[in-house]
């Protein structure tokens, strides 16, 4: 394969220091950047926050020419070419949010030769005319942005970058190089083959960010426990990820009621809105932003100390890259999960509805494996980098299961007070009233079923609730119980919970670690 001259490389490493104040390039910067200057096609695997955009940066500007970057969100190339600008490099954008001349300004400047950069989005480089146009200018190299947005299995599929191949067969000769922080099997066969590179030199860096502390807790009481983890670290910045709008709004309220300055974010709000919001995040106006999936592609704060998620997220592609936006400057973070059941089910319902069947199965099988990561009991660490293709060779030391290794325990008995107060209701209920059932609570929905009249009632109050939560949550892993949702989340008992009840089968129960425990080492410090 074709490879940079020593000449090019020594230029690109002035360039580094001249417009960027680095002296060195980080691992894999500089094998990538002298495989795109060898015009070969080139395709970066990189976590967020590993240093993509170096690398067609610095090849546009000691390239003659000039590099046409395709790039999914308008918010994402204006700061990049603000950047780009306040670093003294020519860069500019053309999107549905530029306006005829200055539009046209920015073309003469492509024909001139002056524009090292010029951003684009999908829609506007496939537009009638633009391509034509491309003939007429010298283009170094293509950048594809965000190229797992090609892939139809991924989270933030763009039907418009399918048709990005034209750019190979319309311009053979141009190099191109495609860059994501997705690395999945499926995603790196779609953007190679969907972009008809010619043999490409893949680079895969690893996705390990030890800085980031993986923790995941049961989904019971998420705001109690949100409250005391910023109230134990009021000096930093976070962002809450939740599912729909709506709780994004009323989270941001109840924090807001404690007087944290928390904001939302979510794509229901109008760009200014939203634009707004974000600034505010940036400049540290705001401590706190509660978002859904929408916040967050190519934001660039590196003081983001935490990121959580109050609902499980649908794979572990989106949960990997949204933890990503914490810790970027490299030192001590926290990625805190909720996990409850219930969210499995709904999160179910939600990625198999409206899709073909092809689509609903793969979503699933990645639910599933989401799910396998939030009740996992070994390194956490290793399991996500694992889905990445990758081995730490070692445990990490760095979650809340290297931690608090989970020890085990004969938890036949503790089962058997659980089936039993289910039957005995004749399994009517849902987690939650078990719960108080088995702890002998008088409130209303128990008063008024007569339940503290059962022979079970009470047989579980020397447990908080919070244990009670984890070991039933367990005996639905071990499928001694399922949820019936069509009956109102009730508890129903398998074949194997009756097997249990009869004392033939025995259970084995991980020890619920108590939340201070927990908490204690939720930063390294
Ligand atoms: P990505 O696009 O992969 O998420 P960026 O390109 O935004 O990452 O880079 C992340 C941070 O790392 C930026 O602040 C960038 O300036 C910095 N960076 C990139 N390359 C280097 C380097 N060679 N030396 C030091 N810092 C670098
Ligand atoms: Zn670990």
């Amino acid at each position: 394969a074709a490879t940079a001259s020593a000449p090019a490389l020594t230029a690109a490493r002035q360039a580094l220091k001249r417009y960027y104040g680095y002296d060195n390039f980080r691992p894999m910067q500089g094998d990538i950047i002298q495989s795109i200057l060898g015009g070969q096609d080139t395709v970066v695997l990189m976590p967020t926050g590993g240093g993509k955009s170096v690398c067609f940066q610095i090849p546009a500007v000691v390239s003659e020419g000039v590099c046409v970057v395709v790039s999914p969100l308008i918010a994402l190339m204006k700061d990049q070419v603000e950047a780009l600008k306040a670093n003294g490099i020519v860069a500019a954008y053309i999107n549905s949010s530029v306006s005829q001349s200055e539009a046209s300004d920015i073309t003469r400047a492509a024909l001139s030769g002056h524009l090292k950069l010029l951003y684009v989005s999908p829609e506007k480089l496939l537009s009638e005319g633009f391509l034509q146009f491309l003939t007429r200018v010298n283009v170094s190299m293509f950048a594809i942005d965000e190229a797992h947005c090609i892939s139809s299995w991924g989270h933030d599929f763009r039907p418009e970058y399918t048709q990005l191949g034209v750019l190979r067969t319309q311009f053979p000769s141009i190099p191109i190089i495609a860059l994501t922080a997705t690395a999945d099997r499926l995603t790196q066969r779609d953007i190679k083959t969907q972009l008809n590179l010619h043999e490409p030199k893949v680079f895969l860096s690893s996705f390990d960010r030890p800085n980031i502390n993986l923790v995941v807790r049961p989904g019971q009481d998420r705001l109690g426990q949100i409250l005391d983890f910023i109230g134990r670290n009021p000096n930093d910045a976070g962002i809450i990820y939740c599912l729909s709008r709506k709780t994004c709004e009323t989270v941001a309220q109840k924090l807001q009621q404690k007087g944290i300055k928390a904001g939302y974010y979510h794509a229901g709000m109008t760009p200014n809105q939203r634009g707004e919001a974000q600034e505010k995040f940036l400049q540290d106006d705001l401590q706190v932003i509660v978002a859904t999936i929408a916040f967050g592609m190519g934001i660039d704060k590196s003081n983001v100390r935490w990121v959580m998620h109050y609902n499980l997220p649908k794979n572990i592609e989106g949960y990997y890259q949204e933890i990503g936006r914490a810790g970027r400057d490299g030192t001590d973070a926290t990625a805190l999960l909720f996990y409850s059941f219930a969210d499995v089910m709904s999160m179910r319902e939600m990625v198999t509805k409206d899709v073909p069947p092809r689509q609903a199965q793969l979503n699933q099988a990645k639910l599933e494996r989401m799910q396998q990561f939030a009740e996992a009991a070994s390194c956490r660490r290793r399991i996500l980098l694992h889905y990445f293709s990758e081995d730490l060779g070692h445990d990490c030391g760095n979650c809340d299961i290297c931690r608090n290794p989970p020890i085990t325990f004969d938890g036949t008995l503790l089962a058997q007070k659980a089936l039993s107060a289910s039957a005995r209701t004749q399994q009517r209920v849902a987690i939650n009233l078990l719960i108080d059932i088995l702890r002998g609570m008088r409130n209303q929905a128990v008063l008024q079923h007569g339940y503290d009249q059962l022979k079970t009632y009470g047989a579980g109050q020397d447990l908080p609730y919070l244990d009670w939560y984890s070991y039933v949550h367990q005996m639905l892993n071990d499928g001694l119980f399922y949820i019936a949702y069509e009956e109102g989340y009730s508890l129903k008992i398998t074949e194997r919970g009756q097997q249990v009840l009869k004392g033939q089968l025995p259970v084995s129960l991980k020890k619920f670690q108590p939340a201070e425990k927990a908490d204690k080492s939720t930063r390294a410090s």
